[in-house]
């Protein structure tokens, strides 16, 4: 069922649309394969690219949609009901953007931006290391200052389009200070000593490209510094509650993808003389993957309208990576059931959903770890806000 949107402009309609004929012509008619063959579809985000969907919600100076966050994640949304890999990546290639937009030097700004939000150049974004995941303070890998330069030495684990990558957004070590000891660093793919591992053998998300970095003395000019020496920590902390509900949306569109095939099914499959949706038992489990899809959607829209108005956000992205990622966990199982023992065969792609939420669930902060930060931000309280939205909104 076409999924019903409220917009703020004619030309977000538009957009919409546009990824929509994507999804459909482009997209949809690779991704079985794709993640069968575990191939990564470096191809397809060149024609993102030049769509204008991977710069979205940055500045048209510097080749960005300047669209809201609400469109963009909406965008998200239509390309992850067809293929969630995809959507991860464009959510992860925004995240690699993301310091650069926010805290790059017009100098820098100028110089690597358009190439980054055109799609020529395809970003990565290195937080994790092997021991430390939840905790990215523990990090270890290092960004020692040699004359105009620094060298990097370390690991970086579970890189997203690891040694796919054009570009590494990376975090290291410059001082020991725990949290502030950290600088954020935008690294070229060539540079002399970066290695990627052999790719994860994963669960799911298969047309995901996840490989360990290597840092082995590599050397970065100084002016690919983002931020002062210290601010790495902030800065990447600050890109992952925007980032957050990139993989919220990317939930939403997976949960939608799932009832989608599964509504198809249970309107076709018949049982005891009637289609199995005639069956009340059945249809309640469709009405709770609706009612499931829709709450997520709201709570992503809702906290992305607040960004979008400058206010503050962070509680909100968790509860909406929270809510989102588990009600696609759900959605995507009860999709499976729905479809009996063919949603458990590889024949129909509803146990490949399934295995694709399972790892919602965990990056991007884990949902234990979105817990944490919406316990602390309520033990912390608040000021409730209001603001006014915008008059204009198209049906979508
Ligand atoms: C497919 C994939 C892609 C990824 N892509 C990227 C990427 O592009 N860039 C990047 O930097 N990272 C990436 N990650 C890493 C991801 O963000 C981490 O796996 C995640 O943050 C969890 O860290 P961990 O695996 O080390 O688990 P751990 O931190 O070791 O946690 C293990 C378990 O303990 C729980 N736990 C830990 N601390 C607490 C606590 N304080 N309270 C309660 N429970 C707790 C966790 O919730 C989890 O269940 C990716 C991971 C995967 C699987």
């Amino acid at each position: 069922m076409p999924v019903q949107r409220l917009v703020p402009t004619q030309e977000a309609a538009d957009l919409l649309a546009l990824t929509r004929e994507i999804a459909q012509e482009e997209l949809a008619p690779k991704v079985a394969a794709a993640e069968a063959d575990e191939q990564f579809p470096r191809e397809v985000f060149r024609t993102l690219g030049r769509a204008g969907l991977l710069g979205l919600p940055y500045g048209e100076e510097y080749g960005g949609g300047g669209q809201p966050y609400e469109v963009y994640l909406q965008v998200l949304e239509e390309i992850a009901a067809v293929w969630a890999s995809v959507g991860v990546g464009v959510s992860v290639h925004g995240l690699s953007c993301f310091g650069l937009a926010t805290k790059g030097t017009d100098e820098q700004k100028q110089r690597l931006l358009p190439d980054m939000l055109g799609g020529e150049l395809l970003g990565a974004y290195c937080l994790s290391e092997p021991h430390a995941g939840s905790d990215p303070a523990a990090m270890r890998t290092t960004a020692v200052r040699d004359g105009d330069a620094y060298v990097l030495t370390g690991e970086k684990a579970w890189t997203t389009h690891g040694g796919q990558a054009d570009f590494y957004k990376v975090m290291a070590r410059t001082s020991d200070h725990r949290s502030r000891g950290i600088s954020c660093f935008l690294v070229p793919a060539d540079s002399a000593g970066l290695v990627a591992d052999p790719a994860e053998r994963k669960m799911g998300l298969t047309g995901s490209t996840t490989a360990l970095m290597r840092f082995e003395g590599v050397r970065v000019d100084a002016d690919r510094r983002l931020g002062d020496e210290g601010e790495g920590l902030p800065i990447a902390l600050a890109g992952l509650d925007a980032g957050r509900l990139g993989i919220a949306a990317v939930a939403v569109g997976l949960a939608q993808g799932a009832l989608d095939d599964a509504l198809a099914y249970a309107k076709e499959r018949e049982t005891f003389g009637v289609p199995i949706i005639e069956h009340q038992g059945l249809a309640f489990v469709l009405a709770d993957m609706a009612a499931a899809v829709e709450t997520a959607r709201a709570m992503t829209l809702h906290a992305a309208r607040l960004k979008d108005a400058g206010l503050p956000y962070s509680r909100q992205a968790s509860i909406a990576k929270l809510v989102a990622t588990d009600n696609a966990m759900k959605v995507t199982t009860d999709a499976v059931q729905v479809l009996g023992g063919f949603g458990y065969t590889r024949d129909f792609p509803v146990e490949r959903y399934m295995r694709e939420a399972k790892v919602m669930q965990i990056f991007e902060g884990t949902n234990q770890i979105q817990r944490l930060v919406i316990s602390r931000a309520l033990a912390k309280g608040g000021a409730v806000s209001t603001a006014v939205a915008p008059a204009e909104f198209a049906l979508a």
